[in-house]
């Protein structure tokens, strides 16, 4: 999608610290980290929600998910502990319409979330 920010991430007109791609996956540090790791990991193609993820594209979620697990050890801290978050739609907070897994490690965090 032309005017979607991470999609011009993706394509590289938006420059980015960017931690892992592979053909379907593009992950990247978040520019305002809410902890020591703060990564987002994204779909190349776009797609606006989770709403918007049909039956049959789920395994894209499991290699959005699978790409935190690698990331997480790689940065040290499957054995501390991290949490997988994604927003959908704006009282959970998403702000921008390209969905994206939030990873986040390095702090003791709080339940419930605000
Ligand atoms: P949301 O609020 O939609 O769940 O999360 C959006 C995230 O994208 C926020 O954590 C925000 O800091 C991050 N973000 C927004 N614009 C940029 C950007 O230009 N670069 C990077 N690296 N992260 C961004
Ligand atoms: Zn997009």
């Amino acid at each position: 999608m032309t005017d979607c920010h991470f999609c011009k991430m993706v394509s590289g007109e938006i420059a980015t610290d960017v931690l892992y791609q592979d053909e379907q996956i593009f992950a990247f540090r978040d520019i305002n980290p809410q902890a020591p790791l703060h990564a987002l990991i994204i779909p190349k193609r776009h797609i606006s929600t989770l709403n918007d993820v049909p039956q049959e594209q789920a395994p894209l979620l499991g290699q959005m998910m699978h790409t935190a697990i690698r990331l997480a050890a790689q940065e040290g801290y499957d054995e501390r502990g991290y949490r997988c978050v994604i927003n959908c739609n704006r009282e959970a907070g998403q702000s921008v319409f390209h969905i994206h897994l939030h990873l986040l490690a390095g702090r003791a965090m709080q339940w419930p979330p605000g």
